[in-house]
C-alpha cells in the first residue's frame, strides 16, 4: 500500500511540535508493516538546504498562486519526500507559520492552499510521475484543503484520511479568499469549505475525508462535546461513524536513553544510577543548586492550552515544597516573563531557559525526576511518553492522551 502523507512539518527537517514528531516517525513504523509512505511538505529553507543542489524538478509551475514553483523529490533521513519549492510562499526567514516573533504570516491561507492544491491536483491525482497513492493522509489544517480539492475534482480520487493533531488550530479565513482558491462555486457551502461565514480549512478537510482520526481515543470522545469541540463538535458528531482515536506512539530510535547522543550519560532501566550525570548537567544548564531534592521539569510551548499560567501561579508553592524546577519552553511573552520572574525570585531553585532546544529537551527527560504537564486539553501529548521511556515520571492533568486509564 502506498500512502501520500501531506504535512506542514516533519521531524527532523522542520518542527514546531508533536505534529512533526509523528509525521517523521510514522513512515518508519508503517514500513515495518509493508506500507510505504511518501511525505509531501513545503520547501522551507531548512528543507531545501538539505536537498542535493541538482535535484531535478518533477514538475514546474509558471504561476502557482502568484509565483513560479517546482515539485522536487528526494530521500532525506530515511524519509521519501516530495517538496513544493515555491520561493514566494516558503523561502523566508522565521518559522513555518510566522515571522518568529509570534505573528503569523498574513498569507498563510495562500501558502497552504497552494500546498494543498499541488498535493491534490498534481500528486494525489497521479498527474505528476507515477506518484498516485492508494490513500491520501492529510495532517492538520495546513494540509486539510488537499481533501477538499480532491473532493471537488471531477476525476475519481484515492480514499483519504484527515488526522486532527490539535483541533484548536483550524485555519479560518475570511470569505474574500474563496475566489482565489480555485474551487468550484458549490464548494462555498455548509457541507463544503464554508465555516461561520468564512472559509475553514480544517472544517473542509473534516467534511471531505473518508476517515477522520485523532491522536488519542479520549480526545476522539472529547472533541464531540462543546467544551473541547472548538465550534466543530456539531460536524464531528455528524461524522462520528468515521471518527477513530488512535493513540500516538513515539520514535523509539530517536528517543532511546541507551544510545541518545544528547545525554551526558546514557542509561537503561537497569542502570538508573547513570541518570545522575544528566541530573548534574541539568542543574548546571539551569543554574540550580546541586542537592538531593526532587528535580521537576517542563518541556512545553508556553501557552494557555499547556496550563503554563497555572504553573506560573504555583512557582512559589513548588519552591516552598523544597523541590527544584527546570523549565524549557517558548511561546506567549507574558508567560515567558512570569516564569523568568519566578526564577529570579527563587534563584537556585527554579531555572528557566526560554527557547526551543531539541538537545536540551532530551537531557531534561534523562536527568529530571518528574515532568509536569498541566494541560487544559491535550490531544495526545508526547512529552509524557518520552518521560515514561526515560524514567522521568509524568505528572499530568487528566485530559486527552495524558492519563493512563
Ligand atoms: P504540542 O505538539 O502540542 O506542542 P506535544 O507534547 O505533542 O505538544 O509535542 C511537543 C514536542 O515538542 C515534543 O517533542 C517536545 O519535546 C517538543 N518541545 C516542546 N517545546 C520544546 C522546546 N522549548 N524545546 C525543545 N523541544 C520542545
Amino acid at each position: 500500500m502506498k500512502i501520500l502523507s501531506v504535512a506542514s512539518e516533519v521531524f527532523p527537517l522542520i518542527k514546531t511540535g508533536g505534529l512533526a514528531d509523528v509525521t517523521g516517525a510514522l513512515p518508519g513504523a508503517l514500513a515495518a508493516l509493508g506500507v510505504s509512505v511518501r511525505t509531501m511538505l513545503p520547501g522551507y529553507p531548512s528543507v531545501l538546504a538539505r536537498l542535493p543542489k541538482k535535484t531535478k524538478a518533477l514538475h514546474s509551475y509558471a504561476d502557482l498562486f502568484g509565483g513560479k514553483a517546482r515539485i522536487v523529490a528526494g530521500t532525506l533521513d530515511g524519509l521519501d519526500l516530495i517538496v513544493l519549492d515555491a520561493p514566494h510562499l516558503f523561502d523566508r526567514p522565521g518559522g513555518a507559520y510566522g515571522d518568529g516573533s509570534g505573528v503569523d504570516w498574513p498569507d498563510n491561507w495562500r501558502r497552504f492552499a497552494a500546498f494543498a492544491r499541488a498535493a491534490a491536483a498534481d500528486i494525489a491525482s497521479g498527474a505528476v510521475g507515477d506518484l498516485r497513492p492508494d490513500i491520501v493522509h492529510a495532517h492538520d489544517w495546513q494540509a486539510a484543503l488537499t481533501l477538499a480539492y480532491l473532493r471537488y475534482d471531477e476525476q475519481p480520487s484515492p480514499p483519504s484520511v484527515m488526522t486532527v493533531h490539535n483541533l484548536a488550530f483550524q485555519g479560518q479565513f475570511p470569505a474574500s479568499i474563496f475566489p482565489e482558491l480555485g474551487l468550484p462555486p458549490q464548494a462555498m457551502a455548509l457541507d463544503g469549505v464554508e465555516y461561520f461565514g468564512g472559509v475553514g480549512f480544517l472544517k473542509a478537510g473534516l467534511q471531505a475525508a473518508h476517515a477522520i482520526t485523532t491522536v488519542s481515543p479520549t480526545y476522539a470522545q472529547e472533541i464531540r462535546t462543546p467544551e473541547f469541540g472548538m465550534g466543530l463538535d456539531g460536524l464531528i458528531n455528524l461524522r462520528a461513524g468515521h471518527l477513530h482515536g488512535i493513540l500516538n506512539g513515539i520514535d523509539t530510535g530517536q528517543w532511546d536513553p541507551q544510545i541518545d547522543p544528547h545525554l551526558a550519560e546514557t542509561f537503561s532501566a537497569k542502570s538508573l544510577k547513570a541518570r545522575g550525570k544528566n541530573r548534574r548537567a541539568v542543574e548546571q544548564r539551569f543554574g540550580l543548586d546541586a542537592d538531593a531534592s526532587p528535580l521537576l521539569c517542563v518541556v512545553s510551548r508556553l501557552t494557555w492550552q499547556k496550563g503554563m499560567d497555572i504553573l506560573a501561579a504555583e512557582l512559589d508553592a513548588i519552591a516552598d515544597l523544597g523541590a527544584r524546577l527546570a523549565v524549557l519552553g517558548s511561546g506567549d511573552q507574558g508567560l515567558e516573563g512570569a516564569l523568568l520572574a519566578g526564577a529570579a525570585r527563587h534563584r537556585g531553585r527554579i531555572g528557566v531557559v526560554v527557547g526551543y532546544d531539541e538537545e536540551l529537551s532530551h537531557l531534561l527527560q534523562g536527568g529530571a525526576d518528574a515532568i509536569l504537564i498541566p494541560s487544559r486539553f491535550e490531544p495526545c501529548g508526547l512529552t509524557q511518553l518520552y518521560g515514561l521511556r526515560y524514567g522521568c515520571v509524568p505528572v499530568v492533568a487528566r485530559t486527552g492522551g495524558l492519563p493512563i486509564r
